[in-house]
Order: structure tokens, then sequence, then C-alpha cells
């Protein structure tokens, strides 16, 4: 390539320019308002997913070594290929797809509003109008679904829009780019790949939303330039998702759940794994030995060569977590895994026991296949200490006790909670999926998804009749007597 053809593909700021310019022409024409465009665009998708199983499987593998099946269920949908991660991806996408074309009627509906004495003859509504050019910025660690089903809930609420993929996720990154302009309405949607450079040069655009899933630090740089063109956001994030373990619970299930939760959502980097537990003294060791027992089940008396754990995303992360390992706090209260094969960036599922609140490991989210294990005299010492940290994204708690329960639910803010589960809330459609606090902003998934890209209208309708003189100068005893 020569570098006249190498500067042509530069994406900067002026080429974001461009891009956001044609994208407001084409939403100024009203063709993505439609719901038949918004209808073609959902069943794309779909053909998309059936018709690219494999690829898609294949770029996710490439990225993380994920389990084939993990892939489908998580992601896409189930197909005869057993690849769990994949299976996940796809069908949570196709789940989320089906459900808009399903509702999306109803959802595009103007909704009827009380009116007042005050407006006497009147009617209103709540009219959804899609907000205009949005932009998604999207995380490698599902890169397939973070990416897609926030461009889902995009097309059904009728804007147009780009998608910034993950470059750390390189291989489903560039199927993305390849595959979209295959199906979709190229013209709305576009996709562009690219790091830091690429992403700060859409940035610099004036976007009617932006939606971003990813870490709080360079949340913090999207809000900021968001904030340039009071451009509302949603930020996806993460945080400490702890895990609270009651005793006299029925602990093979609970522990079976966890480890699927942590080690089988991608080891560990996924946004609401859980990042630590907390439990009491007496009951530890059981709880230990029972998430011993289970790991062995599951992934064998050598996990680094189990197929059904995903490998750490890169070398960087490999670093950061090693050192997490290492740090002198910790090095002694590893009672379980701890192994590590740094040509493959692999880790072994690793259990920690009463490790102290001031190690690192403590002080940020982990993002991988570490579980440090806190103890707490009283159970309810949990709440504290979850609410002496940052609002994480999920929070959990394993009991039967009904008390502890709604303590839970009242007293520790979070994102969102699962009793007696890990990460299944955010299955359910008819739940908002989001963060508070640094966890993040905003939410999404089913309807939410549509309202996260629409602007809730207010529209009143009067006629000409119910003229108060009341309402106009000069303001005198007189009319206020009538
Ligand atoms: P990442 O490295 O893929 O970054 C996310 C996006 O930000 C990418 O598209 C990247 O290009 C862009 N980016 C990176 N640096 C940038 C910069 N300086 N300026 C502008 N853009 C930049 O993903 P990550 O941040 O490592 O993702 C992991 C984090 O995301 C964790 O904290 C996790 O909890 C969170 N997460 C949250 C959710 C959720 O739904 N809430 C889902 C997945 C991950």
């Amino acid at each position: 390539m020569s570098t006249e053809e190498e500067n042509q593909t530069v994406f900067d700021v002026a080429a974001a320019s461009m891009l956001t310019e044609e994208l407001r022409d084409v939403f100024a024409s009203g063709k993505t308002r439609s719901y038949e465009w918004r209808i073609s665009q959902l069943k794309s998708v779909i053909k998309m997913c059936d018709e690219h199983e494999e690829d898609i499987a294949d770029a996710l593998h490439q990225d993380l070594s994920k389990p084939k099946l993990e892939s489908i269920v998580y992601e896409v949908l189930v197909s005869s290929e057993v690849d769990w991660w994949y299976v996940v991806q796809i069908s949570m996408l196709k789940n989320s797809c089906a459900l808009a074309i399903k509702e999306l009627k109803q959802w595009m509906m103007p909704e009827k509003a009380k009116t007042s004495l005050l407006t006497f003859p009147s009617s209103a509504e709540i009219v959804s109008e899609p907000l205009g050019v949005v932009l998604i910025i999207s995380a490698w660690n599902y890169p397939f679904l973070l990416s897609l089903d926030p461009l889902v809930g995009a097309i059904s609420a009728g804007n147009t829009m780009v998608l910034k993929p993950s470059e750390l996720s390189p291989a489903t990154s560039s199927l993305l780019a390849k595959l979209l302009p295959e199906y979709l309405d190229v013209s709305s949607i576009k996709v562009v790949e690219g790091a830091v450079s690429e992403t700060s040069a859409l940035l610099e655009q004036k976007w009617d939303k932006i939606f971003y899933t990813g870490n709080g630090r360079v949340g913090r740089i999207v809000m900021a330039a968001a904030a340039k063109h009071l451009t509302p956001v949603v930020l996806e994030l993460g945080g400490k998702s702890p895990v609270v373990v009651d005793s006299g619970i029925d602990l093979q299930i609970a522990t079976r759940r966890i480890i699927v939760g942590k080690w089988g959502c991608n080891n560990g980097q996924a946004c609401i794994s859980p990042d630590y537990i907390i439990t009491t003294k007496d009951y530890a060791d059981k709880l230990v030995d029972s998430l011993k027992k289970e790991l062995e089940t599951f992934y064998g008396e050598n996990p680094l060569e189990s197929k059904d754990i995903s490998r750490i995303v890169n070398s960087n992360h490999f670093s950061r977590l090693t050192k997490l390992l290492d740090e002198d706090k910790v090095s002694g209260k590893i009672v379980y895994g701890g192994e590590r094969d740094e040509a493959n960036l692999k880790i072994a599922p690793t259990i920690l026991l009463d490790v102290p609140r001031d190690s690192l490991i403590m002080k940020e989210e982990i993002f991988g296949p570490l579980l440090p294990i806190l103890i707490v005299s009283e159970i309810e010492d949990s709440w504290d200490v979850i609410n002496s940290g940052t609002k994480p994204l999920a929070a959990y708690l394993f009991t039967n006790n009904k008390k502890l329960k709604e303590q839970f639910v009242m007293s520790v803010s979070a994102g969102g909670v699962a009793i007696n589960d890990i990460a299944m809330h955010l299955a359910i459609h008819t739940l908002p999926f989001g963060g508070v606090g640094e966890s993040g902003t905003g939410s999404y998934h089913g309807k939410f998804s549509f309202d996260a890209f629409s602007h809730k209208k207010s529209v009143l309708y009067r006629s000409f009749t119910g003229d108060a003189a009341l309402r106009y100068p000069p303001y005198t005893l007189g009319k206020i007597r009538l």
C-alpha cells in the first residue's frame, strides 16, 4: 500500500465529522423512523446470526478461546455445535431481536396520559421519538453481544448509528465490520473499527446519545466528551460485585451457581461475575470445600487444560491479574488454584481465603478468575462491607432467611440484585440492566433498550374551547370572583 493510500484509510476527526453528517442527512430523510425499516433491520440481524453462526463462534474463539457452547447461549442461540460461549451470546441477541420484532408496534404507540382541570378540555400523550444519530462503543469481553444488543435498541427506536467495537477483540470487530454492511442498511448503520485515536475522533463529534460499555476510567472520558455537546449517555460500567453466603443453605447448588457465574462466564471476565465472597468464619471452610469439590467436577484436576475455561484476553490483563495474586498481603491466602500458563494466557480458578480488605485485590475490580473470600463475624456485617466501597453492578445473596433477603434488598445499593443465583437477573428482559453510581448510568434490555434510544416527548392536544379569562392579564379580583 502506498503512503497516499494509507493516509486515505486513516479515520480521523475529519472522517468522523463526514460520517456523522452523512448519518444526520439520512436521519433527516425520515427513512429510519418507519416501522417497516426498523422491522426489516431487526430481521436482518437474526438472518445474519443464522447464516454466520460458525463465523461468529470462530471469531469469539480467536479473541478469547471461549468454549463454543457458551458463545451461542450468551451471545446468539443454540446450534448443533456444542460451544457454550457462542450459544450464550447468540441466544441473548436473537431473543432481543425476537422480542423487539414482537413488541415494536406496541412500543412505538403513543402512550395516553391523564390531563388536569387546568387544561380542560384536552388530551395528552407521550410520544417516543428517535433521538437521531447515536454512537455505540462496546467492550471486548462479550464482543458480539455487547456490540449488537445496544444496536438492536438503537434500531428499534429508529435512529441512525455508528458502532465502534473493541480493538481488544479484533476478530469479532472485523467480522462485525464485514457482516453489518452485508446485512443491514449501510446508509444508516456504520461500523468504525479502531482503538483510542479512532474512538477519540468519534467522541469529538456531536451525537444525540452515546452508549458506552467498558471501564470507569474511559467512562469518564466518554462523559466529559459528551458534556461538551450536552449529549446524554448510557454508561454500562463494572465494579466489585459481592456474593454474600449465609449458612443453612443448599451449599451444592449455591457453589455450582457461584462457579458458573464466575469461571463459567468468560473465566471471571464478565461485568456481573462475582468479584468476592463474604461469609462467616464458621461457614468459610465448608464453603471452600464445596467450591473445590464442584470446581474439580466441572473442570477436572488440571483446570488449565480445561476446554471449558476461557483464556485471559491479553498479556496486559494477564500481568495485572498475576500482580494481584503475587502481592505479599495475599500470597499466603491461596487455598485453591493459583496455577498459571503465561504462554497460553491461562490462569486457573483461584480461591483466596480471609483476604485483608486493604489488599490490592480488594481495591479494584478483579475481572478475572481470582475469587477472594472475606470473613465477617455476623452475616449482617456484610452490608457495611459492601456499602463502604463504590456501588457494584450486581450484588448477590445466598440464604433461606426471609429477613436477610429483605435487609439485603433494602440496605445494599447495586445496579441489580439476585437472591440465590448469580447473573441470571440479566436474562430477564422485563428488568432494566445497568449500574448505579460508579457502576454506570442508564439501562437497557427489552423495552428499556428502546427507551434508552428514544426521547419521551410530551404532547398536549387542546381545542379552542375552554378558554378561561382568569389566565390572561390584567389579573383583577373581578376575574377571580367569576
Ligand atoms: P475495552 O478495553 O474494550 O474498552 C471499551 C471501549 O472503550 C473500547 O471500544 C475501546 O476502544 C474504548 N476505549 C479504550 N480506551 C479509550 C480512550 N482512552 N478513549 C476513548 N475510548 C477508549 O474494555 P474494558 O474497559 O477493558 O472492559 C472491561 C470493563 O467493562 C470492566 O470494568 C467491566 O466490568 C465493564 N463491562 C461492563 C459491562 C456492562 O454491561 N455494564 C459489560 C462488559 C464489561
